[in-house]
């Protein structure tokens, strides 16, 4: 059986073929600047194509994957018949999924509703679902939702301490996202420790440009770091993460801002770039803080310091813990990043090994032989946990 991934954004689109079979991975590719010019690029295993091809929507995005799939030199299958269903991130469910599901006239309705929570990303999901609708009749969507994996968090993870009407009418509470990132990494840092799934207590911290931290209790997703929307929690590359609320009203009048600017500012010109006033990308910030530039240091240090907080914060959570799993951009590659939030988590019985943590690039334990709670760098696979999920749902 093979699954197509795709994961659609504004302007992009970013695909996966897998033979489920194996879990082999047959090729990957991105479409980016749709709707602009067009540009594809196509990589095999061993071999990256490129292509700039006109782009005006999505559905020609899609089409133009699918040839390239099947093309007589670069493709892996003979015929779009091989492609037995399609998985769709979608970062937004709200509180109606808790699982992945096959896509129906229902589902699509409910993913436009959920729109109003994930502005930016829900609308280009419903485009990449539509768009395969009308070019591959016949083959079933399965849309694996961000928001699915934290669904089952007690009530007294997800409320917000606001009047209890503004989540019956309004359903503002916490959803958290990154769920198949999360589920993905807990599962296998319960292999690697060697427990049952439902008996490990993991905090999986996705370090990311976005970032999110959730504890893994049991299997369960029991808390997580972002909330309504995926601005709170960490510092993240330019999103501020954890404020106080009365800051928004605060800089709209000194400012002379609109609430929109100010959300604008939050999101797009605060966290690691906004302390920094260098860069979002934390190896630019790690250059500029080796060259001893004061205010990169100052974010990184706060990011760091932050993470280590929400561990511990985590591990009351579940009044325990097993391990502390790094994954996505940052967690998986800075090993500076990893040692500096170990630092603080001493008291859990966190010890990281330096030689260990130098690693790149596989599921590794970098903890020192004797420490209590293990220390996990593990490649994240998004992808994989959607096509699992489509697999599982058909
Ligand atoms: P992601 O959103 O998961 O793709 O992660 C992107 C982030 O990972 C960027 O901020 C990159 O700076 C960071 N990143 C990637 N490689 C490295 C590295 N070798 N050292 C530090 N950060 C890295």
């Amino acid at each position: 059986m093979n699954i197509l991934v795709i994961n659609c954004g504004s302007s992009s689109l970013k695909y996966q073929l897998l033979d489920m079979a194996t879990e082999k991975l047959l090729v990957k590719g991105l479409c980016e600047r749709i709707g602009i010019d067009g540009y594809l690029k196509h990589s095999l295993p061993d071999k990256d194509f490129e292509f700039n091809e006109p782009m005006p929507n999505h559905e020609v995005a899609v089409k133009l994957v699918l040839d390239a799939l099947v093309h007589g030199e670069h493709g892996v299958i003979k015929d779009m018949k091989d492609i037995n269903a399609v998985g769709h991130r979608v970062v937004h469910g709200g509180e109606k999924f808790s699982d992945s599901v096959v896509v129906t006239d229902e589902v699509e309705k409910y993913i436009e509703e959920c729109a109003d929570l994930a502005p930016l990303h829900n609308p280009p999901n419903l485009i990449g679902i539509r768009a395969c609708k009308k070019i591959m009749p016949g083959v079933p969507n399965v849309a694996v939702f961000d928001t699915a994996f934290h669904m089952n968090m007690p009530e007294k993870a997800y409320l917000y301490a606001i009047p209890y009407e503004m989540y019956e009418n309004h359903k503002i509470r916490k959803y958290g996202f990154h769920g198949t990132s999360h589920k993905y990494v807990s599962m296998l840092a319960a292999e690697m420790l060697g427990k049952p799934y439902n008996q490990a207590k993991v905090v999986t911290c996705h370090l990311g440009n976005g970032a999110s931290i959730c504890a893994v209790n049991g299997g369960v997703s029991v808390d997580t770091s972002m909330g309504l929307t995926p601005l709170e929690g960490l510092a993240m590359g330019t999103r501020s993460g954890d404020i106080d609320p009365a800051v928004i009203p605060f800089i709209m009048q000194k400012e002379n801002m609109t609430a929109q600017e100010v959300l604008d500012l939050l999101n797009k010109k605060s966290g690691m770039l906004g302390v920094s006033g260098v860069s979002s990308d934390f190896r630019d910030l790690s250059d500029a803080e080796s060259a001893n530039n004061p205010r990169a240091k100052a974010a990184l240090d706060l990011f760091c310091y932050r993470v280590a907080r929400y561990v511990g914060s985590y591990a009351t959570a579940m009044n325990g813990l097993d391990a502390v799993v790094f994954t996505a951009g940052v967690g998986e590659n800075s090993s500076d990043v990893r040692k500096r939030v170990c630092e603080y988590l001493g008291y859990l019985g966190v010890s990281i090994d330096n030689d260990k943590n130098n690693q790149r690039g596989k599921a590794v334990d970098v903890s020192q032989n004797a420490a209590k709670v293990r220390v996990l760098v593990i490649p994240t696979n998004e992808e994989l946990v959607i096509a699992r999920d489509t697999k599982a749902c058909l």
